[in-house]
């Protein structure tokens, strides 16, 4: 998912509502027990959450808003890859671990909802993120399909990176600016201070001696 999408996500999320969810149409409604994989979330707040489900490959997305407290059912699946959580309309979703609102997902949940999860798990996660050598917060989650980072989505560096970057000081100088130009893009975009903007709804902790590299 590009950096772009999230923050549209983001800037929808400003505007995320306190309405009663639309849910889906009782015509796609199915039976319970449906497990919902092909779906974003959009935005994550204190108040809740919205999702755009485009399961129905026939259907145009659904919208579907949910309040903390109108989810049904939440818990962690056998192998721990994802949370699934059940909304008013019935449909089960799956939730990747390796979702950039994921941990804005845990992170946000009131006490009354997080209690259904393994705690102990959830603290081991967060405790296993690394450093980010180009954002600076310590979002970098190993998958299992290989190291990146969840909050600007660029991987720590690899020796096979030389090829295009020649040396490890390159690659993260490079990125930093990659980074701090869409920061100031999207920020401008949106008329709001860049440093300001770029700690947006961010679930991870920032390492408060990162420093970026100067290029000299
Ligand atoms: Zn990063």
């Amino acid at each position: 998912m590009s950096f772009f999408t999230k923050t549209k996500k983001q800037e929808e999320s400003a505007q995320f509502s306190t309405a009663e969810p639309s849910g889906l149409p009782p015509e796609t409604a199915v039976s319970d027990g449906e497990t919902r994989t092909s779906f974003y979330v959009i935005a994550v707040d204190d108040q809740g959450l919205e999702i755009s489900d485009f399961t129905d490959s026939n259907a145009d997305e659904q919208d579907v808003k949910a309040k903390w407290g109108e989810i049904k059912e939440i818990k962690h699946s056998d192998d721990y890859l994802h949370l699934l959580f059940r909304l008013p309309n019935g449909f089960q979703y799956a939730f990747d671990i390796d979702d950039e609102y994921y941990f804005a997902f845990i992170k946000k949940m009131p006490p009354y909802v997080a209690k259904a999860l393994d705690g102990a798990f959830i603290e081991e996660l967060f405790a296993s993120l690394k450093r980010c050598g180009v954002c600076g917060y310590k979002s970098v989650l190993d998958s299992g399909y290989g190291e990146s980072c969840l909050n600007c989505y660029e991987s720590p560096w690899k020796p096979y990176y030389k090829g295009s970057y020649g040396n490890k000081h390159e690659y993260y100088l490079q990125k930093q600016q990659e980074y701090r130009k869409k920061i100031e893009e999207v920020a401008l975009d949106i008329g709001e201070e860049p440093r300001k903007y770029a700690s947006y709804q961010v679930p991870f902790e920032k390492d408060l001696n990162f420093e970026e590299i100067a290029r000299g």
